[in-house]
């Protein structure tokens, strides 16, 4: 029998897959340190970014053979060194790039309409419409930055709603751009003419800082900022900075440098105390459909590898 640990939470549907045929010792709250001690048992091992899986853990885990990560993004995981272990990594591209893709919308229609704030003083008892002026979305120049899974299907839905859509991509042929009906830019040229503008790139060396003050400053005055994908992309005090300015109008993101794991306390940050940055905890992906999916698939990926 095959050992499999899971060091962040997993639905049950793929718990139950994993328990077929394996010993399954699922652990999502282990702290490194006994990850540490105990990696050296297991073939396989299954976790989300919460959870880095560097070198040291690698190497101590001698018998590994498969790492899963039910979720998009591995950047968390030193890729080259595991694959040079013969260990093979598996995520689950696509599984939730409806949830991402509709959380982007919400957030981007919240921080136009201040559906949050509002509805958070109407509660205690203010009732001021003067504070809520909003901006209509339709017709707005929407700039998306990586138009992969989540990035296309946030053109799509744009295009509903009857938004301008331009994107920006060096690595997808042309045809994917008009597929979506975006109107293909430079970075430079999508910063310049968008009001809204939406991160969807993977964390890579290249993507990291890739908005910092340089390209805030090619932006339009009091353009929309929203961050998806992960904290990293975005240099946080040059975006704290374009707030207090009112540069930019608003931001939102459900990423930030520093995430802890689920119920720990995130670092205090300037890009926190922020008046018009509107956080959530990394919830993009974070509904039922999508995590029963990224659950079975992930598990049935680990079985195949483990035979
Ligand atoms: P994807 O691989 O389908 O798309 C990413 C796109 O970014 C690709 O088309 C790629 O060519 C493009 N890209 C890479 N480098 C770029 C650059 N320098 N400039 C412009 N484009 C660039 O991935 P996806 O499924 O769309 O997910 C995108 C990212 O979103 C993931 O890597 C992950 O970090 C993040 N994510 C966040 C959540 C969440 O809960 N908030 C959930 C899923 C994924």
């Amino acid at each position: 029998m095959k050992k499999i640990i899971v060091v962040s939470d997993l639905r049950d549907v793929g718990l139950e897959i994993l328990k077929l045929e394996n010993q399954v010792n699922y652990c999502p709250e282990i702290t490194r340190e006994d990850l540490l001690a105990q990696i050296c048992d297991y073939d396989a091992l299954i976790g989300r970014s919460v959870c880095p899986i560097d070198k040291e853990i690698i190497k101590k885990g001698v018998k590994l053979k498969a790492i899963g990560v039910p979720a998009v993004g591995v950047n968390h995981i030193d890729v080259d060194y595991a694959q040079s272990q013969n260990i093979k990594i598996f995520n689950v591209p696509g599984v939730n790039s409806d949830s991402v893709a509709e959380f982007t919308i919400g957030h981007m229609v919240n921080l136009c309409r201040h559906i949050g704030k509002a509805t958070f003083d109407t509660k205690k008892k203010i009732w001021d419409k003067n504070f809520y002026f909003g901006r209509e979305i339709a017709n707005k120049n929407l700039g998306i930055i990586g138009l992969g899974r989540i990035g296309s299907r946030v053109a799509r839905i744009a295009n509903a709603m009857k938004m301008n859509v331009y994107a920006t991509d060096p690595y997808i042929d042309l045809d994917k751009f008009k597929e979506v009906n975006a109107e293909k830019l430079t970075l430079e040229e999508l910063l310049a003419v968008s009001d809204i503008i939406t991160m969807h790139v993977p964390l890579t060396q290249e993507t990291n800082n890739m908005i910092s003050k340089l390209q805030i400053n090619l932006m339009r005055q009091g353009a929309y900022l929203l961050n998806l994908c992960r904290g990293e992309v975005l240099d946080e005090e040059a975006v704290a900075d374009a707030l207090d300015s009112g540069h930019l109008a608003a931001v939102a993101a459900d990423v930030i440098i520093g995430e802890p794991r689920p119920g720990g306390k995130l670092i205090a940050s300037r890009l926190l105390q922020t008046e018009n940055f509107m956080v959530t905890p990394h919830i993009g992906a974070w509904t039922m459909e999508a995590q029963d999916r990224a659950a079975s698939m992930v598990a049935e990926a680990i079985i195949e590898a483990l035979k």
